[in-house]
């Protein structure tokens, strides 16, 4: 499962803040790190990582499922309840409404799994029981040609 996450969006430089009591100056807005944000981002190369998931799913018959972002780090997987707040800190998550505490990526991931997995399943009816397998184009053109001959 993959976030549909807007890398080129993430890895935007930080702008400038002016500082209103010193003209000229600027207030610090966190380029330094987030500098060290883009770097990790961009050195995983989540975009090479998901094409060859890709490409390797096509022989092991597995599915990739990509997942909007939205909400997944602040929701909490046991409740469902949403609230930006559950997020203490970059690693924490702990649930304002039932109280669940879980590391936050580990949260978000199980969270984007349920999302997946409810995706994958809208995606991919069920076959109904005692439904008649599809015939392929060629089996029911070889099929023709058998009763004509
Ligand atoms: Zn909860």
């Amino acid at each position: 499962m993959f976030e549909a996450l807007k890398t080129k969006n993430m890895t935007a430089t930080a702008k400038p803040v002016p500082d209103p009591d010193r003209p000229g100056a600027f207030l610090p807005n966190g380029a330094a790190a987030k500098s060290g944000l883009n770097r990790s981002i961009l050195d995983k190369g989540w975009h090479r990582i998901e094409v060859a998931t890709r490409s390797k799913a096509r022989y092991t018959g597995s599915c990739v499922v990509t997942v909007n972002p939205a909400y997944t780090s602040q929701t909490c997987n046991v409740c469902k309840v949403v609230d930006w707040t559950s997020r203490e800190s970059q690693a924490v998550f702990r649930c304002t409404s039932c109280g669940h505490a879980e590391h936050a990526d580990v949260n978000a991931a199980k969270n984007i799994l349920t999302a997946g997995r409810a995706e994958h399943a809208q995606a991919r009816p069920a076959v109904r029981a005692g439904a008649r397998k599809p015939r392929s184009r060629v089996g029911r053109k070889a099929n023709r040609q058998a009763a004509v001959a």
